[in-house]
Parts: C-alpha cells; sequence; structure tokens
C-alpha cells in the first residue's frame, strides 16, 4: 500500500523531468531513411563489438566504462527502407533534416526558448549499443524557456533535437538485440529545471502540459514508445536518481511516489534506474560523467537568420494547452474527454466535425474515444477501414435526426464490415430510424401488461427491441411511468 502521508515538502522533493517525443517527419535526422518504422521483418543481422574511447576532453567516461565492462556483443537488425550505411556507422551523416530542425524550432518557441544563432551538432557518448557509433549526434534549439502552471513558472532548460537510438528487441547470454530502424528517427527533448515544491501528481501534470506543449505542432508521433519520459529524484539534498524510459505518463507519479519512499528506507546513491511496468524501479547504471558531449566533425554549424524564426514565431500553431482550455470552456468537454481527444488520432476530424455540424461535441468526443476503443476491443472491427468522410456522413445525420448517438456503435460496426457501402446503407440495413416516445409507448404497453412482470425485466425487453432508434434513458422513464 502506498503511503499517503508522506510530507514531500519536509522532505524537500527535488525533481528534474526529461520528456523525448519522436517527430514524424518524413526521412530520418542525418540521412533519407524512412521514419515509418513499420517493417516487421529484417532483411539481415549484422554482430559487432564496441569499444568506449577517450573523448576529445581526455577521461573515458564512467558511465561507458561501466557498460564496457557489461562485455557484450551486439546484434544489429536491418531494415527495407528503413536502414542505410548511416544507420550502420559505414557512411558519414548527411546534413541536418531542415524538416525536423524547423519542427524542433517551433517546440523550443511554444515553450518560450531563446533560440541560439547558429547551431552545432554535438556527439554524446552512449556505450550501451543503442547506437552503432557508440555516440548519440544532438542540437541543442532552445534555452532559457518557460511554461506557466497554475500561476508558477517552470523552467524549460533546453530543448534539443537529436537521433532516436536503436531499439532493444532482447538480450541473452551477453547478445543484445537492437533495431535499427528507430535508429536516427528525430527525437525532441525537453528537459525542465529543478523542480521543487510540487507533488508526485503536480510533476506528472507538468509532465503532460510539457508532451501536449510538444505535441502541438501536429508532426510528432503517436502510440507506444513514441514520447519517453525520464525524471530525477533527490530529497534531503541527497544524491539524485535519474528513472528512465517511462512509457506510460500516468505511471510517472507513481514511479516518483516508489522512488522517494525506496530513498527515505536505504541510502540512494548517484544511479540511473529503469522503470517497471507497475512504477516500481530497478539499478542501470551509474549516473554518466559530464565528459559525454564532444563536437561533431562531420556536420557544419547551420546558421539560424533571424527573419526565419520571426516568421516561424509569427505562424506558430495553437498551443494545445489553449486548445485543451477551449475544449474544456466552450465545447463543455469534461476534462478527461477533452484529454482524450487531444491524443486520439482522430483529433482534427472531430475539431472538423465540430466546428460545421450542429452536433454535441461531447457526443462526437465520445465516439472517437470510448466507442470506438470498445469497439475495436470487443467487437475486433478494424476502424482504419472506414473512410473520414463516412464520419463526416454519420454527424451528418445526427445533424438532421435521422438517427440518435444510441445507433453511432451499431453504424460503425457495419461500415467497418461493408467499406465500400454508406451511412445510408447501413440506416436501411439495421433499421435503425429512430423511434419517437409515442413509438416506445405502443411497444411498452403489450410488455408492461403481462402479468407480474418486474421492472428490471420490462425494460430489458423494450430495450432490446428499440436498442439504438432512441435514448436509452428515455426508454427508462417510459416504461417506469408506464408499470405506476
Ligand atoms: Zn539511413
Amino acid at each position: 500500500m502506498m503511503d499517503k502521508k508522506i510530507n514531500y515538502g519536509s522532505l524537500r522533493m527535488k525533481a528534474g523531468l526529461e520528456l523525448h517525443q519522436q517527430l514524424d517527419t518524413t526521412r530520418k535526422l542525418f540521412c533519407n531513411c524512412s521514419t515509418g518504422m513499420k517493417e516487421r521483418l529484417p532483411t539481415a543481422t549484422i554482430t559487432r563489438k564496441l569499444h568506449p574511447v577517450a573523448s576529445e576532453l581526455g577521461m573515458v567516461d564512467i558511465a561507458a566504462q561501466f557498460e564496457y565492462l557489461r562485455d557484450r556483443s551486439f546484434h544489429y537488425q536491418i531494415f527495407n527502407n528503413e536502414t542505410c550505411l548511416v544507420e550502420l556507422d559505414e557512411e558519414p551523416p548527411h546534413h541536418l533534416n531542415s524538416e525536423a530542425l524547423e519542427i524542433a524550432l517551433q517546440i523550443a518557441l511554444l515553450l518560450n526558448c531563446e533560440v541560439p544563432n547558429e547551431i552545432f551538432v554535438m556527439r554524446k557518448t552512449v556505450i550501451d549499443g543503442s547506437n552503432t557509433s557508440g555516440f548519440q549526434r544532438t542540437v541543442i534549439v532552445g534555452i532559457n524557456g518557460h511554461i506557466s502552471y497554475k500561476g508558477k513558472r517552470i523552467p524549460i532548460t533546453q530543448v534539443t533535437l537529436e537521433e532516436d537510438a536503436a531499439a532493444i528487441v532482447g538480450e541473452e547470454n551477453g547478445k543484445a538485440t537492437y533495431r535499427l530502424n528507430r535508429l536516427g528517427v528525430p527525437l525532441v527533448e525537453i528537459d525542465t529545471g529543478i523542480l521543487e515544491g510540487y507533488s508526485p501528481m503536480e510533476l506528472q501534470d507538468i509532465a503532460y502540459q510539457i508532451g501536449i506543449l510538444a505535441r502541438s505542432t501536429s508532426k510528432t508521433k503517436h502510440g507506444l514508445g513514441s514520447i519517453r519520459q525520464d525524471v530525477n529524484v533527490s530529497i534531503r539534498n541527497g544524491p539524485r536518481t535519474e528513472v528512465k524510459g517511462v512509457q506510460e505518463l500516468g505511471l510517472l507519479s507513481k514511479i516518483v511516489e516508489f522512488e522517494v519512499q525506496r530513498q527515505m528506507k536505504e541510502k540512494p546513491k548517484e544511479e540511473t534506474r529503469a522503470a517497471n511496468l507497475d512504477g516500481t524501479t530497478r539499478f542501470l547504471r551509474p549516473l554518466p560523467g559530464a565528459n559525454r558531449m564532444y563536437p561533431e566533425t562531420d556536420i557544419p554549424p547551420v546558421i539560424i537568420v533571424k527573419e526565419y524564426i520571426e516568421n516561424l514565431k509569427k505562424n506558430l500553431p495553437e498551443p494545445w494547452t489553449n486548445k485543451l482550455e477551449r475544449f474544456k470552456a466552450k465545447l463543455r468537454l469534461p476534462d478527461g474527454l477533452a484529454r482524450e481527444i487531444l491524443g486520439s488520432e482522430y483529433l482534427s476530424l472531430f475539431e472538423k466535425i465540430v466546428s460545421t455540424k450542429k452536433v454535441e461535441p461531447t457526443i462526437v468526443a465520445n465516439a472517437f474515444t470510448s466507442v470506438m476503443k470498445d469497439l475495436e476491443r470487443r467487437e475486433k472491427i478494424e476502424i482504419t477501414r472506414i473512410s473520414e468522410y463516412r464520419f463526416v456522413e454519420i454527424f451528418d445525420c445526427l445533424q438532421n435526426k435521422e438517427i440518435t448517438k444510441e445507433a453511432i456503435p451499431e453504424i460503425i460496426k457495419y461500415l467497418a464490415a461493408y467499406p465500400q457501402n454508406g451511412v445510408g446503407d447501413a440506416l436501411k440495413e439495421l433499421d435503425l430510424k429512430p423511434l419517437t416516445t409515442a413509438d416506445v409507448r405502443e411497444i411498452t404497453k403489450e410488455i408492461v401488461s403481462q402479468p407480474n412482470i418486474k421492472f428490471e425485466k420490462a425494460y430489458g425487453i423494450v430495450m432490446s427491441k428499440v436498442r439504438g432508434k432512441i435514448d436509452a434513458q428515455e426508454v427508462m422513464k417510459i416504461v417506469k411511468s408506464m408499470m405506476k
């Protein structure tokens, strides 16, 4: 059981957040490979051994050495269209992807950062095998930013654009296998300053706000692993531990709580830990030292022209923090639903429908979130088979009162089964013409006249005859009133 009485203030809990968001560009950061990560089967696997080298600054990094001591061999899976000689470290990197740079700069501006006049590509030592070269390329695109949270200023120390690492597939007997298709996918890292005086739940909410600001560009990837959080925690000015790879944002507060409890019980060490699925953490490696960065000599610096930044500033997308507030205030969506639709791949379709049709936004948002998830889980239907304009058609019918909102799940189910058919066909075949209260009274009259029938039973029978054609609350009212 979790101790709810922890006083984080008196423990002087300090935390820092590091958020990583993959960008949805066509090409990778330093080569022309696709960022799709759609290929399932590798075309080949190559084997390597990695050796840490003293960086230009002298010392061999202790974290790097630690990984080296583990003496592993690395196996890299290669994918068609998604891997080339750059990922294999057999060819120098191409120039920095300008599409990725522009999105990263927009994110930096949305986080109120100062943008440097010149962009330098740096190398960061990474020797766990997730980069074939033994380093990760990274560029600072913004510093000294901030966001507001409950009237307070949350410092954003820096925003960097970097190459994502290869994803680990598995590790056995010192053999680690990685998928190279993720290596080089553009990734934006956002770091906060030290946050003190916030509860674990508030830290989670701050991470959420930063995440949706990054996604305001609409050029970010969706789905598991596309956004990853690291959080570092210390109490009583003690050593700082870093928990890496939190993929589920809802776990962040739990991880912070567990980490504080762990540090209260045992003497904390400066180390990097990995997040477990239940919110607990496990030791990964010592914290990396300071000598991790050195210049990338293969790529020339990029000059950032002032007019270009002024133009980006003028044309920034609406911050999703505003959009969230607008959905709640103007569209009257409850907080949870507003957040859900914001995270949905149907966001733009939702916005299009509620701005052009006279329909209740809550009904539309529900259809694109819980109704669809439910249908996918229980009925195993493939929503992706339905074209966008079919959804527009559904809400046209709802606006024109040709259907009730109860008919929506049945229609979606039908359209997924017969993608070539339209909503009109669904209405004909499913007999979903709305019923009036008079119609329902007629049906109910016969059923409640049966001797000794109980309300639940009568309601059940009526519903089985009218489901999808009238509001269930309405049916309940009618059956109740007619049983008196
Ligand atoms: Zn490539």
